[in-house]
């Protein structure tokens, strides 16, 4: 018997040692010490057994049955608490590891470059002036001097909403919308930066663009004037040895009218493909405004003189970032945008 008792304990010992999980040690638990296990089964021999044997045997049999619970508890214990390290060490934060970058914004190139050309303007005592991109016929072509029938709007053939209410296909409806508002008040020193409409879709022309419109109206304003202050905001966005000249050209809305053009910034005016092998750059037009704009816009001609120009914005970011497709500004796409 006592043997008997001897052996199972260590059997059962051993298999505890092996166990590793929960479930399989309850099973041990039940073989050896449940209702029907083998501990309990040798226990009912005792009264089989007689006198001292049987004192023996039963004391024996106590000792194993409470040795043998106490180190299921203590394996129970044991797996319990690897079990909870294995989950903590799992599961733990490491937080010395580098965050998740955030993605930031930055400004659009169009953007960036609005805000140069502004804040060069404001810096010669411009105000920013704005107006709508739905626009009338009368301020957006009658009122700058262009007729119904006028050649000059097969140039600028834009999308109409109605017969009378089309996208403005250019700033300049804002010069007449802001003299009806401060006439007769001079002076008057306003850039219009905005949206444009035009029919028009190739590497350098876009249905919608950006332009940048001035318009300076004060007594005794020349063409001096307009020189000056041109060739002072041409040093600024495109460095001081910059070279500027100026050409006749024909626009409804003023008289005399010009372009202006830059030295070749990528040339230096030698002559290369973006120029034409010219040497030049054209960036602008602009012109003395037409005595009949300032009657429209409430002025007496007489008594004050005004000039005004007007260029388109992707033509400066191209120049100044050397961009060759207008289309990539409006592509979003980011391994373009985030060059700047
Ligand atoms: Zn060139």
């Amino acid at each position: 018997m006592i043997d008997r008792l001897l052996q199972l304990r260590q059997a059962t010992e051993e298999a505890v040692r092996k166990v590793n999980d929960i479930e399989a040690l309850n099973e041990i638990k039940v073989k050896v010490l449940g209702r029907k296990g083998e501990l309990t089964n040798l226990l009912r021999g005792l009264k089989d057994l007689s006198g001292e044997s049987k004192v023996e045997a039963g004391k024996t049999a106590n000792d194993i049955k409470n040795i043998l619970e106490n180190m299921i508890e203590e394996k129970a214990s044991d797996i319990k608490t690897r079990e909870m390290e294995r989950k903590l060490l799992e599961e733990r934060i490491d937080v010395s590891l580098p965050g998740l970058p955030l993605q930031t914004g930055g400004l659009h190139p169009i953007s960036r470059v609005t805000r140069e050309i502004q804040n060069i303007f404001i810096g010669m005592g411009f105000a920013v002036a704005e107006g709508p991109e739905i626009e009338s016929d009368y301020y957006n072509f009658a009122a700058l001097n262009v007729p119904k029938d006028h050649p000059a709007r097969d140039m600028q053939d834009t999308f109409y909403i109605s017969e009378d209410i089309l996208l403005r296909t250019h700033t300049s409806p804002v010069q007449v919308r802001t003299m009806e508002k401060v006439a007769p008040q001079i002076p008057v020193k306003i850039i219009v930066p905005g949206k444009v409409y035009r029919k028009d879709d190739d590497a350098t022309h876009s249905p919608m663009f950006n332009q940048v419109e001035g318009l300076v109206i004060d007594e005794h304003i020349t063409f001096g004037d307009l020189k000056g202050t041109l060739m002072m905001f041409a040093h600024q966005i495109f460095g001081e040895d910059v070279k500027v000249r100026y050409r006749p050209s024909f626009f409804p809305f003023t008289e005399p009218s010009a372009e202006m053009d830059i030295s070749c910034v990528i040339c230096k005016g030698d002559g290369c493909r973006v120029c034409s092998h010219t040497g030049w750059l054209e960036i602008l037009g602009a012109g003395m405004v037409h005595p009949q704009v300032l009657i429209n816009g409430g002025y007496d001609p007489e008594k004050v003189s005004g000039f005004a120009f007007g260029m388109g914005i992707e033509r400066i970011a191209m120049l100044k970032y050397g961009i060759n497709d207008l289309r990539l500004f409006f592509d979003n796409d980011k391994r373009f945008l985030t060059q700047f």
